[in-house]
């Protein structure tokens, strides 16, 4: 190999996500090795056959996975909202209308301070295993906030996520907050974004507005998501497949006919078990969208209201106790799936050619992720995003 190849040996089983190594959907390689040169895998096969190079490291028969890629948060924000969750673990249900908690307190926060809090939580999602991460803006809601929440984000990661349609702010009516967001909001917020998103939902936008909303972004050269279906059955997984989103999220609530939909446009359905354990509401049945055909992405939702754990080993826990998915599919779904959410091919997969991020667990299979739920079980992780990596 050649010189800073540096060879991982003794892995106890190697999830790759690539066919060619194994069976669907993991591609997985037991007693195995894996090579990096240059921030890239060149080379995956036994522990055997692994070739010589300057520098190695024994696993010990540690399991290893691809970093996770957690293709859905919202972590520019400031403020607290533990007194919400426990009044709602009281009885008290969740509502859209929360956010406007969270706006307020981001509006009177720093650049430093919310720089400070992104960081933070992109070092806790990466001492977990992820290194690709998506994040949105959507607390600001003013032109002035929103740009300020895009770039701040954009110091941490390429997927940047323009969500000043996340809900009607007070003081302006829904058609005024529709203009500003197409208009002036975006022109400002365009420069630091690459995806467009848009929460359709009943006490959020309804279908027209979402189209209107995502079509302005798509003329602005953003590449469309959305939030849909996480209420109620509602319009936004129609919403999806006819602007060609790459990622419906959340799909709670989802028809027979919305995931033929899903499966015949191409558009990943992302869940995300973590915002219905902590709403205290009904899982989706994952199973349903992989019998209909439909890619499925598991993320975090990362974000102070519904939903504030960073950690993707708990969401394949929790989807693979309550929404009836495999390990095997979840751990798939929270990698390989969220790179497909993300319209990414470089990461997700260890196949050679891939971004070499890789976590080594302390376990001797995937499946200890979902079968020891709540254990810090990342011995390591090895990341080549020159973001995260910092
Ligand atoms: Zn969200």
């Amino acid at each position: 190999m050649a010189e800073g190849a540096v060879l991982f040996a003794n892995i106890g089983e190697l999830v790759t996500n690539d066919p060619g190594h194994g069976p669907t959907p993991l591609g997985l390689v037991g007693d195995a090795a894996l090579v990096v040169e240059r921030g890239r895998v060149a080379w995956v096969g036994p522990s055997a056959d692994a070739p010589a190079t300057d520098e190695s490291h024994d696993l010990g028969g540690r399991a290893v996975i691809p970093c996770f890629v957690d293709s859905h948060s919202h972590l520019v924000f400031a403020g607290d909202r533990s007194a919400e969750f426990a009044a709602r673990m009281s009885g008290t249900p969740y509502s859209a209308g929360g956010i406007r908690t969270t706006v307020a307190a981001t509006r009177a926060a720093s650049d430093e301070e919310l720089t400070a809090q992104v960081a933070r939580h992109v070092a806790e999602m990466r001492r977990q295993g992820t290194t690709t991460v998506e994040i949105k803006s959507g607390y600001g809601l003013t032109v002035l906030d929103e740009a300020r929440a895009l770039a701040i984000a954009r110091e941490f990661t390429g997927e940047t996520t323009f969500l000043g349609a996340h809900v009607v702010p007070e003081g302006t009516t829904p058609d005024e907050y529709v203009d500003l967001v197409t208009g002036p909001m975006l022109e400002k917020a365009a420069p630091y974004a690459k995806w467009i998103d848009v929460f359709c939902e009943d006490g959020a936008f309804g279908a027209d507005q979402a189209r209107t909303i995502l079509r302005a972004g798509m003329a602005e050269g953003l590449l469309p998501r959305i939030h849909a279906n996480q209420l109620g059955h509602g319009p936004g997984i129609t919403v999806a497949c006819e602007v060609g989103a790459a990622s419906a999220d959340h799909c709670t609530y989802a028809t027979d006919d919305d995931l033929t939909n899903l499966r015949d446009a191409g558009v990943v359905a992302t869940l995300l078990p973590g915002v219905e354990f902590s709403t205290r509401s009904p899982y989706p049945d994952a199973r349903r969208f992989l019998g209909a055909g439909v890619t499925v992405a598991l993320a975090s939702d990362c974000n102070p209201g519904s939903c504030y754990t960073s950690s993707m080993p708990f969401c394949v826990a929790v989807a693979v106790r309550d929404m009836a998915m495999t390990p095997a599919e979840a751990v798939w779904s929270a990698t390989a799936g969220g790179a497909a959410a993300l319209r990414r091919d470089d990461v997700g997969h260890l196949a050679v050619g891939a971004r070499a991020d890789l976590v080594v667990l302390d376990a001797p299979s995937y499946v200890h992720l979902a079968y020891r739920p709540g254990v810090p079980l990342v011995h390591q992780v090895v990341a080549h995003d020159p973001v995260t990596e910092r």
